[in-house]
């Protein structure tokens, strides 16, 4: 009897295994064919090609990110994908003419591009007009004094060379420093633009202002008019510009997040998401930021779609709208559907090669990760999410991010040079293959409590 009992218990535990080894090996089987169209023969440059080039910028309230919107639920739709959009309001600011001249000591145009969100140079009667005027270089926020009232600041900040980190270490002032030069009765304010690199390209990017101080117009200048000046003035040449920026803000626009979708076999509840930002700064083709993360998202759907695979959780691919300047997509899709969401991807730092995945959650969610990235080639190498997915923390979801190797991505950055040639087709399919594959493991795989 016991002897039958222990038999039976066995053999039940044998079964067992040989089911999860089977699953196991299936899963090996569906990943090795999802790599293999990744790298291989799909439609990942078509795609960026025909959303860089056959849509003008997709900044948020323009014309062309709401082409951009109906060209990616057309993509879906016409790869048999199931699709909705999320309607979303963003804010909708227009840059329109601009010039930043040197008149003193010679005259020069200079590469300039203001930042999103500025006021413009407007007169007492609300009329565009140039403002005319000496500039400070400063080294850092401290050295503000009386001393630039009446005067345009320069924020003369160079980039630390670690560019992730680093980029955040300067892009704070981006944000900042249009208030603490009004602060000090600046009329205008400049910052060297922040990359390493610079063939005398200006970076754009988001600003913000205070309603303690005046808002003052705020823009960049390239790295090598930033350091022309700062010499200048250590010559003790007077430096004088103008700047002239017509930009207005209108009421918040329509847009929409677009989502194309798989629906789950066995817990159709659970959605995964796989991500990149639709919109874009309104100066390249938004190649590397963020039409890669946008391609990666869709052609991971298409390529399990086209497999015939069926996922175990919903699959969501979602172009997120309005990233650049208020992150309303992300913030609007997690108060709606974040609760449901089992895991969370965003791509959104360009094509370059990957070099590791970053991820917030709790320690079971980061140990079933490590599980699944284990043997992959690409690991979990620190804490960090995307900005779209950010907002669902608050739904204690798994966040994960994408770090490619970032060697070329800031060069191009909210640039003019961030256009579709700068794209390299094997390291952008080499992250769509990582992404893919990853997007597959979490649909599929069987948690403690699942
Ligand atoms: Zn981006």
């Amino acid at each position: 009897m016991v002897n039958k009992k222990i038999m039976l218990v066995a053999l039940a535990f044998f079964l067992t295994s040989k089911l999860a080894s089977m699953e196991e090996n299936m899963m090996k089987n569906d990943i090795s064919k999802i790599k293999e169209m990744a790298f291989g023969e799909n439609d990942a440059m078509n795609k960026l090609a025909e959303l860089c080039l056959s849509i003008g910028h997709r900044l948020s309230g323009s014309k062309g990110l709401e082409e951009a919107v109906a060209w990616g639920r057309k993509s879906f739709e016409d790869e048999g994908i199931e699709s909705f959009l999320q309607e979303v309001m963003v804010p909708h600011w227009e840059r329109n003419e601009e010039s930043l001249f040197l008149v003193q000591p010679y005259l020069k145009k200079m590469s300039f591009l203001s930042f999103g969100g500025s006021v413009a140079t407007l007169n007492n009667e609300g009329k565009v007009e140039p403002i005319v005027a000496d500039v400070v270089v400063v080294n850092n926020v401290e050295e503000l004094s009386p001393e630039v009232a009446g005067k345009i600041v320069l924020f003369n900040i160079p980039m630390p060379e670690n560019s992730l980190e680093g980029y955040g270490a300067v892009s704070k002032f981006r944000y900042s420093g249009a208030i603490e030069a009004a602060k000090h009765g600046a009329v205008g304010a400049l910052l060297r633009s922040i990359t390493i690199n610079s063939l005398n390209t200006p970076h754009t990017g988001g600003m913000g202002y205070s309603n303690e101080y005046k808002k003052i117009p705020y823009g960049a200048v390239t790295i090598e008019d930033a350091m022309a000046m700062a010499k200048m003035q250590e010559m003790n040449i007077p430096i004088r510009v103008q700047m002239k920026l017509s930009a207005k803000t209108y009421p918040d626009a329509l847009s929409h997040n677009v989502i194309g979708e798989i629906k789950g076999s066995k817990y159709p509840d659970e959605v995964v998401i796989v991500s990149g930002h639709l919109d874009a700064w309104d100066v390249g083709h938004g190649a590397f930021d963020d039409g890669a993360g946008v391609v990666h998202a869709m052609e991971t759907l298409s390529i399990i779609k086209r497999l015939g695979l069926k996922p175990k959780r919903t699959i969501r691919a979602i172009l997120w709208t309005n990233e650049e300047n208020g992150a309303r997509g992300g913030t609007e899709y997690s108060k709606e559907y974040g609760a449901n969401t089992f895991a969370a991807i965003e791509s959104d730092l360009g094509a370059e090669k990957p070099n590791g995945w970053v991820a917030e959650g709790n320690n079971a969610q980061k140990e079933m990760l490590e599980s699944i990235l284990a043997g992959t080639g690409l690991d979990l190498i620190g804490e960090g999410s995307g900005v779209d997915i950010g907002p669902m923390r608050e739904h204690g979801v798994l966040l994960i991010g994408l770090r490619n190797i970032g060697v070329r991505y800031f060069d191009y950055h909210h640039a003019p040079s961030d256009t579709l040639d700068k794209i390299d087709e094997n390291e952008f399919k080499e992250g769509l293959a990582h992404i893919a594959a990853l997007t597959w493991s979490l649909a599929n795989v069987e948690t403690p409590g699942s």
